[in-house]
């Protein structure tokens, strides 16, 4: 199992305003801001970590907020929406505290035999939360408000809309190792066994389908999670003998990235668990400091005075 892609790792969307996707993500979602810290590729952003108690793979979605960058588009080539598990009988209990926060919702839905509540956060980003059929061990960070009956466990699935879906499904059986298990009208669902939650994609095929624009409000890259940079290296060769570039492997301080373009257009990632989020702060503090890679450390000051102020209370 070790060796195996470990389901998703994290997930990394585009937001405009920073406090205002703060305070969605900690304070209506209930998640944990675990790191805080800046985009590696544009130091006078931010980038910002959601996650559990311990940022475990699996639970983490991330934003870069770009003040002003307006609204982006969901299309083809593109991840379009992503699913929170959440405990059996919360629906209630979300549906309430979506209308009183004023939150986008639509009506329930039904894949599979599971329902999902649909919603938006407040850039448009489609997300949905569902009561899986299978269960959900993981523990969620809790908050005041959100509490263990009610808290979000961690991702779901993700879906991938395409306008060709095969190439991307050779990609997630014959590298990747998960298995066609289902298919509903145009929703095809992929599943590994490797781990028991974070382990499931979805593809719409659409081939009247428009590309999308990737802007605020969309997912910017979907990382899945292996064991270690060995391991990493070696789906790394395979993603390379599928006929695909990659990049290679790139510090992100948190855990170790390779990037490439899959053929339908989505971005992927694969991203190893070490070293994690503790790294450089104590459990107990995570995301309460704006931490810098040590490339940027010097230039700190600067940096600082650059970052939007962001309200943490
Ligand atoms: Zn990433």
């Amino acid at each position: 199992m070790e060796d195996q892609i470990l389901g998703l790792h994290h997930i990394t969307a585009i937001a405009d305003n920073a406090q205002r996707n703060y305070d969605f993500y900690t304070k209506v979602l209930g998640l944990r801001l675990v790191k805080k810290t800046v985009n590696f590729d544009d130091p006078g952003t931010y980038h910002f970590y959601y996650g559990n108690e311990r940022g475990e793979p699996g639970t983490i979605l991330t934003f870069f907020p770009w003040e002003g960058i307006g609204k982006g588009r969901n299309g083809t080539g593109m991840a379009t929406e992503i699913a929170y598990t959440v405990p059996e009988g919360s629906f209630k209990f979300w549906k309430e505290r979506f209308g009183r926060y004023k939150v986008k919702t639509g009506e329930p839905v039904e894949r599979f035999r599971e329902i999902y509540l649909p919603f938006a956060d407040p850039d448009g980003l489609e997300m949905t939360l569902i009561v899986p059929g299978m269960k959900d061990e993981r523990r969620p960070w809790t908050t005041g408000e959100v509490n263990e009956q009610t808290a979000i466990k961690g991702f779901y699935n993700v879906s991938l809309a395409l306008k060709h879906p095969d190439p991307t499904a050779d990609i997630l059986t014959n590298v990747f190792g998960y298995k066609q298990v289902k298919q509903e009208g145009n929703r095809y669902r992929f599943l590994t066994d490797s781990v028991p939650a974070a382990s499931v994609i979805d593809i719409l095929a659409d081939d009247k389908g428009h590309p999308g624009y990737n802007a605020g409000g969309t997912v910017h890259h979907i990382a899945f999670r292996v064991k270690d940079e060995e391991t990493q290296m070696r789906y790394r060769e395979k993603v390379l003998q599928a006929g695909l570039q990659a990049t290679p492997k790139i510090d992100r301080d948190y855990f170790f990235s390779i990037y490439f373009r899959e053929p339908g257009g989505v971005l992927f990632e694969i991203a190893t668990e070490n070293p994690g989020f503790t790294r450089d702060e104590p459990l107990a503090e995570l995301g309460s400091h704006l931490k810098l890679p040590k490339q940027f450390e010097q230039a700190r000051n600067k940096i600082e005075k650059v970052l939007p102020v962001l309200k943490t209370i």
